[in-house]
């Protein structure tokens, strides 16, 4: 079969035996294969995170010597059961799978290590315990979708964003899209989006983004209600909280507590997420925003960062850390998208076949001209 590897950051169409499923294992043949940020990202800097991998307890992330095959965001068709596996779905369904591979003891990210070859490529392994089919006929297309849409929905979960939270996105690649898309499948009222290229804005707005800024013009953080923006505002919300309290008449701090015990003592603050993952973004983030500000790291910074904790702590930042998503997360995010729920088309921006692959790269190395590029192995497609 033929497939794309990645070596020393070259990219390269090459001949491949087809993988043989061991037991409770699929061979799938990909329909349409995401490429992600990610991809281009471990292409040129990957010993770096593997590096931080092994750290954290991985070790089998890919390293830029190694011969690796790309593709974690796929929608593919049953072609095989591995032996002593239970033969569903049946040869021919239409599935998406979490890109988890269990190779011996061991469970491998698929299409960012050797031990689980990715979908840049016409076959693929997977395993059947987390590939979905994929229902109501929802296009391939919109199927491939399903994994960048759930690392979306699981930031917006972690960020406990509720319908009348004020909820801004720093970045609109296709991370800071997919937020925008499950923030507005969430029913959050007011998402604020911000993008230095024109291009993005727009694909922000065509995502549902409710108000859309070029930080260059306009703050993202002046568009909430009640939101509080100096230590000064600070100092005063708590003294006049605690004066009016005593007009009441009543023991201020039993009042205080009530409205602690239903959630209505904590001061307003929008929900940000961080989408970008560049030196210096958080830190612009926790130094513009509002007081007591939720801050959600989705996009991936791979290097060292500096940040200020003394700003943070004046402003008792809460920052959270968000990798992934559930199974439960990616099986909702799927069914979603086949329910129509999710707004999801507009972050397609162009197709290819596998000897495209590095001609795409190039593309989304341009923030104006392209989102979400996919691979069809079947096409001979070479521009996207
Ligand atoms: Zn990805």
């Amino acid at each position: 079969m033929r497939a794309v590897t990645c070596t020393n950051a070259k990219l390269e169409v090459v001949d491949q035996p087809t993988p043989t499923p061991a037991k409770g294992q699929l061979l799938v043949e990909v329909l349409r294969c995401g490429i992600c940020g990610s991809d281009l990202h471990a292409r040129k800097h990957c010993d770096e995170l593997a590096d931080v991998m092994a750290e954290s307890g991985y070790d089998a992330f890919m390293r830029s010597g190694q011969q690796v095959v790309f593709g974690h965001e796929f929608c593919g068709e049953v072609v095989d059961h591995g032996p002593r596996t239970r033969k569903t779905p049946r040869p021919g369904t239409p599935v998406v799978a979490l890109p988890l591979l269990r190779r011996g003891d061991e469970v491998h990210g698929i299409g960012l290590s050797t031990l689980a070859p990715g979908a840049y490529a016409e076959q693929l392994l997977v395993e059947q315990a987390l590939a979905f089919p994929v229902p109501n006929g929802l296009a391939p297309e919109i199927a491939a979708l399903t994994e960048p849409m759930a690392v979306g929905w699981h930031a917006v979960r972690r960020g406990e964003v509720g319908k009348g939270d004020v909820a801004i996105v720093i970045g609109c690649g296709p991370i800071g899209l997919a937020v925008i898309c499950m923030l507005k499948t969430h029913g959050v009222r007011m998402v604020i989006a911000s993008d230095f290229s024109a291009g993005r804005r727009a694909l922000a707005t065509a995502c549902g983004a409710d108000v859309v800024v070029d930080p260059t013009r306009d703050s993202p953080y002046e568009h909430g209600k009640g939101h509080v923006h100096s230590i000064i505002d600070a100092f005063d919300l708590a003294l006049g909280t605690v004066e009016k309290l005593h007009r009441l008449r009543l023991p201020w701090w039993h009042v205080w507590r009530a409205a602690e015990a239903v959630g209505a003592a904590a001061p307003k603050h929008p929900i940000i997420f961080e989408c970008v993952g560049v030196p210096g973004v958080i830190d612009t983030i926790m130094a513009s925003a509002p007081l007591f500000s939720r801050v959600v790291v989705v996009g991936v910074c791979m290097g060292a960062d500096h940040i200020r904790p003394a700003m943070a702590i004046n402003k008792e930042i809460d920052l959270r850390f968000v990798l992934g998503y559930t199974p439960i997360e990616f099986r909702d995010t799927l069914h979603m998208l086949a329910d129509g729920k999710i707004n999801a088309t507009p972050l397609i921006t162009g197709r290819v076949g596998l000897p495209g692959v590095e001609a795409a790269f190039e593309a989304l190395g341009d923030p104006e001209a392209h989102a979400k590029i996919l691979i069809d192995p079947k096409s001979e497609v070479k521009a996207p």
